[in-house]
């Protein structure tokens, strides 16, 4: 019973090549090291090198993590252990951990190899939450995999890879330095990367070699590749029905829209209309960010929805690292997140739930200007976050705070004149450039994304 259930692939039984995934570029690039790593491992150790023991996959469902896994497999040419994370955990307590012991007692023989733990979130869920004394026996095994993680030297070969679409309910344990702590984004493909995928699955079907595939692409937008795949399938059961020879634009449109329906059904796409929303929220940001001075350049803005929450993204790179920061650039910086909502109110004159992490950001510094910087001269040098520090307790504590009901009136007041006096700011910014907002959010719509280099062209 305690023997591990994992299945073993050696190189031949594993057809899947780095070149049958795509639009995942960057992510595909880390792992091209990690073969690297096990083909020739001198190469690294040579100089004193450590391999990174843990590498976590993260991204959405059906974006390719697990697929990618297998070509490392397929390229390395090392066994491959293959399990999942809720195989792991089943009714008898220590069995679990007695699997884990003896998965890396058989990869340490056979090394070098790769030991992959799919749906790592099964296992690695966080400790201590969910019922008391209900997940005994889940703990036990991931106190196990900890154990075994921290035990072993990955100059032997052992190359441990993980995937999730759940980062954020993993145990923290597991994220840190010497487990899993390079984390590899598989993102949801842009316009690009979706004509790259659609082009590998056509292959596998006959189709009109007239198909416009870039035409394909655009009509797919926050689609995955397992949504691809599966729309490839659609129209070639459709071209069979109609007794066609082959798939024609006609049945990929079709079932483009068989595919959208049902996933709009499961709430996974945004509707072009949520979309438009989206993309002149972006602008928002990008615009005030590109036109205050010390804030950090724009490198990319996307409406790809990116990870689990945000629907899109405005991405600044920090020049440098910083250790301070001045009252101003702290102003610019609320200025650049109320940006999003500011641009929404004046192009369709109503504001949407996109906002709401920018508006919890936003505040978050405001409140820190007034409590802990001393940068509000209404309410002056003072330092007021000491009742901070209980943040376990969930209950309110009397007396706590160490500052008069007043003096909480004059902060909270403080807080909320930083905030409408940047998102002024924000708005006048974009009412002045509202011919770049208009054309940055119709470049956004049409190509999913603009680089930093793009916006600054478009703000000249
Ligand atoms: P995940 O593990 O991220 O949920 P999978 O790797 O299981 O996703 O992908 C499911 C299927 O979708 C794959 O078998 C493949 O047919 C298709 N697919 C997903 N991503 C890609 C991609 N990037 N390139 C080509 N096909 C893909
Ligand atoms: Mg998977
Ligand atoms: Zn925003």
């Amino acid at each position: 019973l305690g023997k591990n259930k994992a299945k073993i692939f050696m190189q031949e039984d594993i057809d899947i090549r780095f070149a049958d995934v795509a639009g995942v570029d960057e992510a595909r690039e880390e792992l091209v090291e990690v073969v690297d790593f096990l083909k020739e491992p001198e190469k690294y150790t040579r100089l004193g090198g450590k391999i990174p023991r843990g590498t976590l996959l993260v991204g959405p469902p059906g974006t390719g993590k697990t697929m990618l896994s297998k070509a490392v497999a397929g390229e390395s040419g090392v066994p491959f252990f293959s399990m999942s994370g809720s195989e792991f955990v089943e009714m008898f307590v220590g069995l679990g951990a007695a699997r884990v012991r003896d998965l890396f007692e058989q990869a340490k023989k056979k090394a070098p190899c790769i030991i992959f733990i799919d749906e790592l979130d099964a296992l690695g869920k966080a400790r201590g939450l969910g019922m008391a004394g209900g997940h005994d026996e889940r703990e036990q095994t991931l106190n196990q995999l900890l154990v075994e993680m921290d035990g072993f030297d990955p100059n032997i070969g052992v190359i441990l890879l993980a995937a999730t679409n759940r980062p954020e309910i993993l145990d923290p344990a597991l994220l840190r330095p010497g487990r899993f702590d390079r984390n590899i984004l598989v993102d949801r493909p842009d316009k690009a990367g979706r004509e790259a995928i659609l082009k590998i699955h056509l292959k596998n079907i006959k189709a009109d070699p007239k198909i416009d595939v870039t035409v394909l692409a655009g009509m797919t937008p926050g689609m995955v590749g397992a949504d691809l795949a599966n729309l490839i399938n659609e129209a070639a059961l459709l071209a069979v029905r109609r007794n066609k020879s082959e798939v024609g634009m006609s049945e990929l449109a079709e079932a483009v829209e068989r595919v959208v329906a049902g996933l709009e059904k499961k709430n996974r796409l945004i509707n072009p209309k949520e979309r438009r929303i989206v993309a002149y929220h972006e602008m928002g940001h990008a615009i005030v960010a590109a036109s205050l001075p010390g804030t950090d350049p724009v490198q990319k803005i996307s409406i790809i929805p990116r990870g689990i929450a945000a629907l899109g993204y405005t991405m600044q790179t920090p020049t440098e690292d910083r250790f301070l920061m001045s009252k101003t650039e702290l102003l610019n910086r609320i200025a650049t997140l109320l940006g999003g909502r500011a641009a929404e109110d004046i192009v369709f004159e109503d504001i949407s739930t996109g906002a709401h992490n920018d508006l919890a950001r936003a505040t978050d510094i405001a409140r820190s200007m007034v409590k802990e910087y001393g940068m509000s001269s209404t309410v002056g040098q003072v330092y007021f976050a000491r009742e901070k520090n209980n943040q376990f307790l969930n209950f309110p504590q009397q007396g706590a705070a160490e500052y008069s009901q007043a003096t909480a009136k004059l902060i909270d007041e403080e807080v909320k004149a930083i905030i409408s006096r940047q998102y002024e700011n924000a708005q006048e910014i974009l009412k002045q450039a509202q011919h770049i907002l208009e054309r940055g959010a119709e470049l956004l719509l049409e190509n999913e994304k603009i680089e930093g280099e793009e916006l600054q062209k478009l703000m000249r």
